[in-house]
């Protein structure tokens, strides 16, 4: 049995054990409540609610956290689209001030959408991976500008801002 099929097993057998004593109770390591087996996740000793907010908090202070967090979900953009990645998250450091637009970085992160000031993993040259040669960090609002837009795209765009009367 491969290690996935294994791990559904697994999850199947909590699952059903689950269902079977729903009310059984298991004390929390963390806030030392009494709770159901429902309130912890499979095989663990803290209760979901600790580790929710546990993980809430570490990502507003903990940096290193942070940044596995931002780089994971840089290594499932590049699974995704089937790139390179190299990404080192002890070796990368959110700037102060944005380098594109010179406004602060503010490491923060909530579940469903990034502030403008955000940190952001932005690849150099959008067509190849996450490397720790290809990526710089600048803010949210500086990527969303650039986007995917090429050199020339971008100089178009320009020019149009500037001179709308030459279009
Ligand atoms: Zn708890």
């Amino acid at each position: 049995m491969c290690k996935k099929a294994h791990a559904i097993t697994r999850y199947a057998f909590y699952k059903m054990e689950q269902e079977e004593h729903p009310f059984e109770t298991r004390k929390c390591t963390k806030c030392f409540q009494e709770k159901t087996v429902t309130e912890f996740s499979h095989r663990k000793i803290v209760c979901k609610s600790c580790r929710a907010s546990d993980a809430g908090r570490r990502l507003r202070t903990d940096m290193s956290f942070y940044m596995r967090k931002l780089c994971s979900a840089a290594m499932q953009r590049a699974k995704n689209k089937n790139l390179p990645y190299n990404l080192n998250p002890d070796k990368l450091i959110i700037p102060k001030y944005c380098p594109v637009l010179n406004i602060p970085i503010i490491p923060f992160m909530s579940k469903k959408s990034a502030s403008p000031c955000s940190p952001s993993i932005d690849r150099i040259d959008p067509t190849k991976g996450y490397t720790m040669d290809n990526i710089k960090i600048i803010s949210h609002r500086a990527n969303t500008l650039k986007n995917n837009a090429t050199h020339n795209e971008l100089r178009k765009v320009l020019a149009y801002i500037e001179h709308p009367e030459w279009f």
